[in-house]
């Protein structure tokens, strides 16, 4: 009997894009859903006045994991997209005017943090050697492999337990480290995939040892190149790309899923689907007509989702080479704020900032001589705070981060403001279909990752799939891209035995 032929993918974020290519590459008719204009799903751009703006991830790490979707069908990455080494890494700065410039550099890592607290030369090394064992343990062997069973969990358990994964990310890191702008340093990584320092497990402090591994990339003409590259890639493989496509409903028969509906009423035919949408929204909007669908939408909306973000893409008059392409500025509290933003119902008056300046690295994302930026506060999501009104709040709290980054670098800001455009909240929830509008979807915490997780494959429906932030292992691109190798392995095997 010949194996099934066909494959829905729902959602052309990195996830579902490495997805689709896995399974096309593998001799599955796939067709990718993209409910948008264009595909990248937090990677989208925005084109405005000769800017181009990546919507969202700038900081591309583990290139290896891109660069296997390629080898599978004997291509090269570096035939469709050209990627740029970036440093530093990142120039992290506070009020008080220190700046640490993390790079990749041992030599100078160990000067700069000579400079500050000399005592925390020897604990860097110590912290470095923890990070490269979780790495090892959670990123090289469990980062892209399918975590359905319980004792899944519990054979990954004693190392778990030997790398004290029930600390947290700032707790282990203050175990190595004493000075405190140096913590803030070494454990802020875990935002960049929803986590909290505080909260997030210690698991997650392998952000650190993949980075100085594999460095820090950015593909030439922005992330939207990547995401390009990639489309062009499952177009290669003979992949259909079906975007202003928003999927109405996932369609079931006899306890499988059999196809997928649009609003207009029709409906397509599918031996397996997969959705990159939004966990919640896949199980309580996608599948409102089963069973399945509303107990498991019940279960996620009661679990804890990462915070949103609120994003501005500027571009200006005058390009600022001064200004590093990945920095962050540290604002007057760490701890204080980090609590507000994940549990609090207001808006802090504060904030902490990461600005992509990426005329850096490649000055044709702006017209000659201009910069294209974007600016992004970690905030609440829609259900910690819901009271806060982003329709009125959106234009004030610009005004109050444009206004901070003119003191803190980049002076004149306003002056040389050619464009500007806002991402809110709301528009995640809006745009995204994200649950409460979070940022990065379920959030890392232990007791939310691996098996705690929703799975790649659902419990009940058997040719149904999950792929992307919601699901193992997790948010950001190298997550979603081995969330993508997980779930591939459990539909081709599938595949291959008719489940
Ligand atoms: C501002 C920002 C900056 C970030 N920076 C970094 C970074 O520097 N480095 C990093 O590694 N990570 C970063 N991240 C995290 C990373 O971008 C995400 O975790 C990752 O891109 C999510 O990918 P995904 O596959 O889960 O899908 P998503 O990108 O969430 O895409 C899902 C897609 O599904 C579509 N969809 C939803 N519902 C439907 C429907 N019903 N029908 C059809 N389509 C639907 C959506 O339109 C969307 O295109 C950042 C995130 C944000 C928001």
């Amino acid at each position: 009997m010949s194996a099934p032929t066909t494959a829905a993918v729902i959602g052309a974020g990195f996830g579902g894009l490495a997805l689709a290519i896995r399974l096309q590459s593998a001799g599955i008719a796939t067709t990718l859903f993209e409910k948008r204009d264009k595909p990248g799903g937090r990677a989208y751009v925005y084109e405005d006045k000769g800017f181009t703006f990546d919507g969202g991830p700038t900081v591309i790490t583990d290139p290896s994991a891109i660069e296997e979707l390629f080898a599978l069908s004997g291509r090269t990455l570096s035939d469709y997209v050209t990627m740029l080494p970036v440093s530093p890494f990142y120039a992290l700065s506070w009020e008080n005017g220190f700046r640490f410039d993390y790079n990749n550099d041992q030599a100078e890592l160990d000067r700069q943090i000579q400079a500050k607290s000399p005592a925390d030369v020897a604990g860097y090394r110590d912290f470095l050697r923890y990070s490269e064992a979780v790495f090892q343990e959670g990123y090289l062997k469990l980062g892209a492999v399918p975590f359905l069973h319980f004792r899944d969990m519990v054979r990954a358990a004693p190392q778990l337990m030997r790398l004290e994964a029930w600390r947290s990310v700032y707790g282990i890191v203050s175990r190595f480290i004493k000075d405190e702008e140096l913590r803030q340093a070494f454990s802020f990584h875990s935002l960049l995939v929803g986590g909290n320092p505080f909260a997030t497990s210690s698991i997650y402090a392998l952000i650190h040892a993949l980075e100085r591994r594999w460095g820090v990339w950015f593909p030439k003409g922005g992330t939207g190149a990547l995401v390009d590259g990639m489309v062009r890639l499952f177009e290669d493989l003979g992949g259909t790309l079906r975007l202003n496509a928003p999927v109405d409903c996932i369609l079931t028969e006899g306890g499988r899923a059999t196809g997928i509906g649009f609003e207009d009423g029709t409906t397509l035919p599918f031996d397996r689907v997969a959705s990159n949408a939004d966990v919640v929204h896949t199980y309580d909007r996608l599948l409102r007509g089963t069973s399945r669908g509303p107990a498991k939408a019940a279960q996620l909306k009661r679990k804890r989702h990462s915070m949103s973000l609120f994003v501005i893409y500027f571009g200006l008059k005058r390009h600022r080479p001064e200004v590093a392409h990945h920095t962050v500025l540290f604002g007057p509290r760490y701890r204080g704020l980090i609590d507000a933003i994940f549990n609090k119902e207001t808006l802090a008056d504060d904030f902490s900032l990461y600005l992509h300046n990426p005329c850096v690295t490649d000055p044709s994302l702006a017209p000659p001589g201009a910069g294209a930026f974007y600016v992004l506060a970690p905030v609440p999501h829609l259900g910690t705070a819901p009271d806060v009104d982003w329709a009125v709040e959106g234009s004030k709290y610009r005004d109050r981060i444009f206004a901070y980054l003119e003191e803190r670098c980049l002076p004149g800001l306003r002056e040389d403001l050619v464009t500007s455009r806002i991402f809110t909240p709301l528009d995640f929830r809006d745009e995204l279909n994200a649950h409460a509008g979070s940022a990065f979807s379920i959030e890392p915490i232990l007791t939310q990752s691996a098996w705690f997780r929703p799975h790649n494959r659902d419990d009940v429906i058997p040719n149904l799939y999950i792929v992307g932030a919601g699901t193992h292992p997790g948010a950001g691109v190298p997550g979603v891209i081995g969330s993508a190798k997980a779930t591939a392995s459990l539909m081709l095997a599938d595949a291959a035995g008719r489940a």
